[in-house]
């Protein structure tokens, strides 16, 4: 007997509903779609629907599926399955437990997208049989999961992990979260996107116009392509995002002194030069004897991470 799950992960810029096999990881099948910015109303329903062509494409039936799970890009109340709060969505106070429970009649848990993630990593992926790691996500934001002998760390108000919040550079560039000199204002794909179309406005040329103009953003895929190209101002933006990346990650090794770092997100899956210099980078800067036992690597289950930790959040 199969024992399904829906796991959602409910990123800034994509929502991916995949059944999984609680007991082993495995995606059976999935859908993924856009969203936007564009309010609770618009998500709900941008959420039902993946979830219900999601079953139609794995022709199973919702009678086969015990649980689901949803991993959503902001502030969460586990307890009570509440998104408190996801700027980047647009949504505040969303009962994602209440409404999703009342559609498909299923059990329903939320947690956030970087914690989901995490336990994804943690339970079927890189960290399986790891207990001290901590997963770091580069992609529209930088968000981590701290795993500490074998639980994911919480802490006093359910916020650690937030490395996007430490200060690289003190006095620095504005942050989304309002501190200036974040590190998510340095390394995210947001932050680099940023720092090319500024450096296009001052007139430097670079290929990746070509992708704004037709995309209207950069996508980490372009960043690729450009790099490919040989890009000069594309290979700059990316070096300098790696040395304050590596900084940051170089601080966790020194501070928590774990046995792994797993790195993941949309900009380490699709950019492998970003993801060697980070590797080089954090291991250059940190002290020796950690750095001499704390392995780097990438996700094991890359884009699914999310949805198999949201699949599982019905055994926490
Ligand atoms: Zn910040």
């Amino acid at each position: 007997m199969s024992n399904y799950s829906i796991g959602i992960d409910l990123g800034g810029t994509k929502v991916l509903a995949g059944i999984v096999d609680a007991d082993n990881g495995q995606v059976i099948d999935f859908v993924k779609k856009r969203t936007k910015k564009a309010g609770s109303e618009s998500i709900i329903q941008r959420i039902i629907e993946t979830v219900e062509k999601t079953l139609c494409k794995a022709q199973i039936p919702l009678s086969e599926i015990s649980s689901i799970g949803i991993g959503a890009a902001g502030q969460v109340d586990r307890k009570n399955g509440i998104l408190i709060s996801a700027p980047n969505l647009d949504c505040y106070d969303v009962e994602f437990k209440k409404i999703l429970e009342e559609h498909f009649n299923i059990p329903t848990y939320v947690g956030n997208d970087v914690e989901v993630a995490t336990l994804g990593e943690m339970k079927f992926g890189s960290g399986a049989g790891y207990k001290n790691f901590v997963c770091i996500f580069v992609g529209t934001g930088v968000g981590s999961g701290v795993v500490c002998d074998g639980k994911i760390l919480k802490g006093s108000t359910g916020t650690a992990g937030e490395i996007g919040h430490i200060i690289v550079s003190s006095g620095g560039r504005l942050c989304g979260c309002g501190g200036y000199g974040c590190l998510e204002a340095y390394a995210s794909r947001t932050a680099i996107e940023k720092k090319i179309i500024g450096s296009l406005k001052k007139g430097h040329k670079s290929v990746i116009s070509e992708a704004i103009k037709e995309n209207g953003i950069i996508r980490s895929k372009d960043i690729k392509d450009a790099l490919d190209a040989n890009d000069e101002l594309v290979f700059d933006c990316i070096t300098e995002a790696a040395e304050y990346l590596s900084s940051g990650i170089a601080s966790v090794i020194n501070f928590y002194n774990p046995e792994l770092i797993i790195l993941g997100g949309g900009l380490i899956e699709a950019v492998d030069l970003f993801y060697e210099m980070t590797v080089k980078k954090s291991l250059i800067k940190s002290l020796a004897v950690p750095a001499s036992k704390t392995q780097i690597v990438k996700t094991k289950l890359s884009d699914f991470s999310g949805a198999v930790g949201a699949a599982t959040l019905y055994q926490n």
